[in-house]
């Protein structure tokens, strides 16, 4: 089973500025079956520039109906159905995502509903399908039907807290993951209405106790405080090997040890395609000019030097 980032930012400044990508996550072979997770503003072309194929998936999850969450999702339907030419493939997700609740959602038409299963996910409902099983975990979210996972494949179990905020409840939604993605918006206890900060996540996993711990859709206070070490902060305190997101990150997991799973960094097929003076020439002439701004401004003085030596001697 692999998973994969295409993206690792969260919230609406992170996605407006694309600071953090936040294309959501895959899991892959999961099962046999490959899942594409929140897939918010750019999933579909951040796809391609990691190298996942977004036409090879065969669920889709949007877990509440903020943009973040699910700016892609109809185009990426279209990639799981052919075009919407094909049936296949499932949609799952918070009422909201299907139908009006309030004043969130439908996330999608009824047109893209209607060539794949609907799963209308709620806390504690476990669904279960020839290839894997579901359940629902509640949030405290501003998308008051709003819903994390735990999906169990092949004796695995992996669980995602979605936008939360942190509540004495969610350990009990999560036990037994054996890898624990959450939503971390914001660092140490810088916390933010409905949002984990990083000592949130620290009493959750701590609680828990997953095998491997995953923290990811960050804000710009967590991306200025560095997520790297906002996850050795959850490993300290937890013993539990926690990883921070990055864009183009790629988990391969060990599914009987998941603590030993191989953290990657996928090509960037976009940049590889840049010729190199593209990427790096503007860099270099900087540099270079400023060194030799630096070079000739020694040359000037120590001519200087050298004249007034010259002429005090
Ligand atoms: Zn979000
Ligand atoms: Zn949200």
């Amino acid at each position: 089973m692999k998973i994969t980032f295409l993206g690792s930012g969260g919230g609406r400044f992170t996605t407006i500025s694309q600071k953090r990508m936040t294309g959501g996550f895959r899991l892959d072979n999961f099962g046999g079956k490959n899942y594409h997770i929140d897939p918010g503003p750019g999933a579909l072309v951040r796809s391609y520039q990691f190298g996942v194929n977004p036409t090879k998936i065969d669920g889709i999850y949007i877990s509440h109906s903020h943009t973040d969450h699910y700016g892609d999702a109809e185009i990426l339907i279209e990639a799981m159905t052919r075009g919407m030419t094909k049936n296949n493939g499932i949609i799952m997700g918070s009422r909201s995502v299907f139908e009006k609740y309030k004043r969130w959602g439908p996330a999608i038409s009824n047109y893209h509903r209607s060539n794949s299963k609907n799963l209308i996910l709620v806390p504690n409902k476990i669904k279960r399908f020839p290839d894997f099983s579901i359940k629902g975990t509640d949030t405290i979210h501003g998308d008051p039907t709003g819903v994390g996972f735990q999906m169990e494949a092949n004796n695995l179990k992996v669980s995602y807290t979605s936008d939360t905020r942190y509540f004495e409840e969610l350990k009990k939604y999560h036990k037994g993951a054996d890898i624990l993605i959450g939503s971390v918006l914001r660092h140490d206890d810088d916390a933010i209405k409905g949002h984990m900060c990083t000592d949130d996540f620290i009493n959750l996993v701590g609680d828990v106790k997953p095998k491997l711990a995953i923290m990811t859709h960050f804000g710009f206070k967590m991306i200025a405080a560095n997520p790297v070490e906002q996850a050795i902060k959850v490993s300290k305190n937890t013993g539990v090997r926690t990883l921070a997101a990055f864009d183009g990150m790629l988990v391969d997991v060990n599914e009987k040890y998941p603590q030993k799973s191989r953290m990657l960094r996928l090509k960037d097929r976009f940049a590889a395609h840049m010729k190199q003076e593209d990427v790096y020439s503007t860099n270099f002439k900087v540099k270079s000019n400023k060194r030799n701004k630096m070079r000739n401004k020694k040359k000037y003085y120590n001519n200087n030097d050298s004249n007034n030596s010259f002429s005090s001697k």
